[in-house]
């Protein structure tokens, strides 16, 4: 058996790694790889779609309503007067259409349920689809921040009691909203170079690898989870955040890798620390929210604390449409701490942003956010494209009219039907149920593939195996990818299986793949065995 030099790739993010990986994998044409290495979903949401293109089409007979006399080819805005009526006769003409019934619900759920106006509601979408103005508010256009409001209330608040109200800005995706984040909590002096953050781990790699950049130089500090308690945060690893040097906590819920939600008691424990802290500042990553059931964010416990950040990419399959938003209560930590800086420090924030407004001081994090997205002097060009909110409004409503939550439970019963086809594959029983487990990944370490064998085993692997030496061979010798777990800040060799992105016999090949590079260690191990377990490699 070869060894392999893995040390040059020690520096390299998992995701880059799974790069070297493929390469492996794929290097034997007559084979399939199988690559479970990404989070990017090979499943969809159909209906809000469909809405979209009939949107599109109703759209583009309200633009020809102007202009077109001048040349075909010519379009102008919709007009509001009548859109409503107007729209009536497209739903009732084309109701078998796939898609349009679902948009006049849509227009009937706003109107009925949300209280707003259905001619005003198709107004901004029309407009927004149509792609003929800039984003105007910047931050979110004013309808749809109110729906998609609900949407989050839903989702992330629940039945949580909540006072108070939120804005959201519109963004790329979470990856913008990390990007924005960060620089702006910089620019703004929350975190200074040398300041100290707590990551909640493993966690997704942006969020190790962001503050150990030079712009931002950050120290972090480990809150970590501990596999063996279904990776629930320890309360002495909690109890971390209460030293005050620790200015903020970032954590990503539910998991990325373990795929596991804060528990309740975790919540309501933070929820005290952060009475005794109240300078903390807390980002929340819930892009896996939806996938759990009544599923309580720590922006819904600690609001006046907590940045919010939610992505549509993986619940909806629309990683290339890119949809996220951040969300902040109207009543919140950052603008308190903005107001409370040395004064030399405001001054310099109350220039930089006067270009926008006459009192500087007074703008909202959230809108500075928004600002430096687009370097302050762009900020009249700022915002989300209109057509990518219409579509993120379509998926909320979507998801707001499925009040049997049919789309949820189908997600959800798919990617744990894969999870069990791992199972069956390694010939393992699955973890016992657990309220708290998402599933949208599984994490494979050593110790859990190694359980039913027994300590010494285990011990005797983790001495034996180079880092990523498994990934390696499971991509060399089975085709197989995954993420390396170590990159998220586990502690032990593992690997990320996404349950996302394959079928379920592909689930069952890898599980057997697993199983069999397991096996052949084993073998090796009870070798060793007989010549003395003391004696290592
Ligand atoms: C996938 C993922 C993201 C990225 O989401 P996009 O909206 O596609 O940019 C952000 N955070 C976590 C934890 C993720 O797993």
């Amino acid at each position: 058996m070869s060894k392999r030099d893995t040390s040059s790739l020690a520096s390299l993010s998992p995701f880059e790694l799974k790069d070297e990986l493929i390469k492996l994998a794929g290097s034997t044409s007559n084979r399939l790889m199988l690559n479970a290495g990404r989070g990017n979903p090979n499943f969809l949401a159909t209906v809000p779609r469909h809405g979209f293109w009939q949107l599109g089409l109703f759209a583009m007979t309200e633009s020809e309503r102007s202009f077109s006399y001048l040349s075909p080819g010519v379009g102008g805005f919709p007009r509001r007067a009548g859109i409503e009526e107007r729209f009536d006769l497209f739903a009732r003409h084309y109701r078998d259409v796939p898609g349009v019934h679902f948009l006049a619900g849509a227009v009937s759920y706003v109107r009925d349920q949300l209280g707003l106006d259905g001619g005003d509601f198709l107004y901004e979408m029309c407009e927004g689809i149509l792609a003929c103005n800039y984003p105007v508010p910047d931050r979110m256009l004013r309808l749809s921040e109110k729906i998609v409001k609900q949407y989050i209330r839903r989702e992330m608040i629940g039945k949580h009691p909540f006072t108070g109200d939120f804005d959201l800005y519109a963004v790329e995706g979470g990856t913008a909203a990390m990007t924005y984040l960060f620089n702006s909590m910089r620019v703004n002096h929350l975190l200074k170079a040398g300041d100290t953050i707590a990551l909640g781990m493993p966690i997704f790699t942006p969020y190790i690898e962001i503050p150990e950049l030079a712009e931002y130089h950050l120290t972090e500090l480990s809150i970590d989870a501990d596999p063996a308690a279904g990776w629930q945060y320890p309360k002495q690893e909690l109890d971390k955040l209460r030293n005050p040097k620790v200015k903020a906590f970032f954590l990503v819920n539910p998991s990325n890798p373990p795929s596991v939600r804060v528990s309740d008691e975790s919540l309501e424990y933070l929820a005290e620390i952060v009475k005794e802290r109240p300078d903390l500042i807390i980002l929340t990553d819930d892009v896996y929210g939806t996938f759990a059931d009544n599923f309580v964010s720590l922006f819904a416990m600690c609001p006046h604390n907590t940045i919010l950040v939610y992505s549509y990419s993986k619940y909806f399959g629309a990683t290339g449409w890119r949809l996220g938003v951040i969300a902040t209560h109207k009543s919140n930590l950052l603008d308190a701490k903005i107001a409370d800086l040395p004064k030399d420090e405001r001054h310099g924030l109350n220039q930089r942003y006067a270009s926008i407004t006459t009192k500087p001081e007074k703008l909202l994090f959230i809108d500075r956010v928004v600002a430096d997205s687009r370097t302050v002097a762009l900020n009249h060009t700022a915002g989300l494209s209109t057509p990518q909110q219409v579509q993120m409004v379509l998926f909320s409503l979507f998801s707001l009219m499925d009040t049997a939550e049919t789309y949820k439970q189908t997600m959800k019963q798919l990617i744990r039907s894969r999870k069990a086809a791992l199972y069956r594959g390694m010939g393992t029983p699955p973890a016992p149920v657990d309220a708290n487990v998402v599933d949208y990944y599984t994490l494979l370490d050593v110790e859990q593939m190694s359980r039913e064998v027994g300590p010494d085993f285990v011990a005797w692997l983790l001495d034996s195996i180079e880092p990523h030496e498994l990934l390696f061979r499971l991509a060399e010798e089975a085709g197989v990818v995954l993420l390396p777990g170590g990159g998220f800040g586990t502690r032990h060799p593992s690997g990320r299986v996404s349950l996302a992105n394959l079928n379920e016999e592909d689930y069952v090949k890898i599980g057997r793949s697993v199983r069999k590079l397991r096996d052949e260690y084993l073998e090796r191990y009870r070798a060793a065995g007989k010549e003395g377990k003391a004696k290592k490699k």
